[in-house]
């Protein structure tokens, strides 16, 4: 029998690891299959406090997964694939084994979608990104792309206005489907340029040298060009990880795991959520890392109750 269970392990997992460790809980930490989390997925990170220089993204998450296990956290390279969590002591199940526990910890994340092209992947962290806020500020005067026709790609190619001379917005249909006040927002934006009913087919460039353009087609009129950019934006939504939960947490409409105001309390007394699983809005890796240490803190609180 545990006392915690933590499911994930970005900085959300992993701080919240290291809080329970730290307070004699012996928490025992499903990796899951993407050890790290999406910070894994980029390169320099400037906006964690505490690295004036900045920090690779995938050294971070190497470094506070050592400073969880330094403290005693168990970590399992496997990932969740069921949960119990209607009866207690709650049951998580993986690969073969189970395990009980007195609560557990959701810091299952989220995942950008991505369009699927093997060129996106092979450049992500190298001229593609998901994330406005922590990249913008490396395409300072240059060209860029963004795809996507919602709130995030309206949102995400006004804020990149900040540092590019030029956004050029990508969009597969004619019409947006981001809300009126954030498409005018955009249109009003001399430095946005939208392309309507338009694929990306090819991310260029090498992962040594970063983007150069992008290889897209008129799906109109199959007409194929290149754009050249120097960075690449993909901004068509995320995903909450809650497919086990489902049925067993109250989720919002968009999947993600409803935490009450302030706190990391799901409706299930003894299961906590905290970073992206939870949280649509900020996403970003100080708040997630945050969101842990409060259910650290309210886990161990129950616990002692
Ligand atoms: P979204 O509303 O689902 O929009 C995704 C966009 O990406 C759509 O325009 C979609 O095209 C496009 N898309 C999806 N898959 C694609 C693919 N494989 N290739 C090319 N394009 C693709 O997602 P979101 O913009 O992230 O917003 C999610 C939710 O968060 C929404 O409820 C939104 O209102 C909210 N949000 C609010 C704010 C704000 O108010 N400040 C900011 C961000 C997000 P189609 O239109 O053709 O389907």
């Amino acid at each position: 029998m545990r006392n915690m269970v933590i499911i994930g392990s970005g900085p959300a997992g992993l701080t919240a690891a290291i809080y329970a460790a730290r307070a004699n809980l012996n928490p025992l930490l499903l990796e899951g299959n993407e050890p790290g989390g999406q910070l894994t997925l980029t390169t320099l990170v400037e906006n964690f406090p505490g690295f004036p220089e900045g920090i690779m993204g995938p050294k971070l998450m190497e470094d506070m997964r050592k400073q969880a296990q330094h403290f005693g956290t168990e970590i399992v390279s496997d990932f969740a694939r069921k949960v119990r969590l209607a009866e207690r002591p709650f049951r998580v199940y993986y690969g073969e084994a189970e395990v009980e526990t007195r609560t557990v910890v959701i810091s299952t994340g989220s995942s950008a979608k991505m369009i699927g092209l093997d060129s996106e992947s092979k450049l992500m962290g190298h001229g593609v990104s998901t994330c406005a806020t922590c990249d913008g500020f490396f395409y300072r005067g240059k060209k860029i792309a963004v795809v996507g026709g919602g709130d995030s790609a309206m949102e995400e190619s006004t804020f990149l206005t900040k540092f590019a001379n030029e956004v050029n917005l990508v969009h597969r249909r004619d019409t947006l489907r981001a809300s009126k006040i954030m498409q005018d927002r955009a249109f009003a934006n001399p430095k946005i340029k939208f392309h309507w009913d338009t694929a990306v087919k090819e991310v260029l460039g090498s992962r040594e040298t970063g983007v150069s353009g992008l290889r897209v087609e008129n799906l109109k009129t199959g007409a194929t060009s290149v754009m050249e950019v120097d960075g690449l934006f993909v901004a068509i939504g995320h995903h909450p990880n809650t497919e086990i939960f489902r049925g067993q947490v109250d989720l919002d409409e968009l999947g993600y795991i409803k935490t009450q105001p302030g706190t990391s309390r799901t409706n299930l007394e003894g299961v906590f959520a905290c970073g992206d699983v939870q949280d649509p809005v900020f996403r970003q890796a100080v708040t997630a890392a945050g969101s842990g240490c409060m259910a650290a803190i309210e886990a161990e609180r129950w616990l002692s109750h």
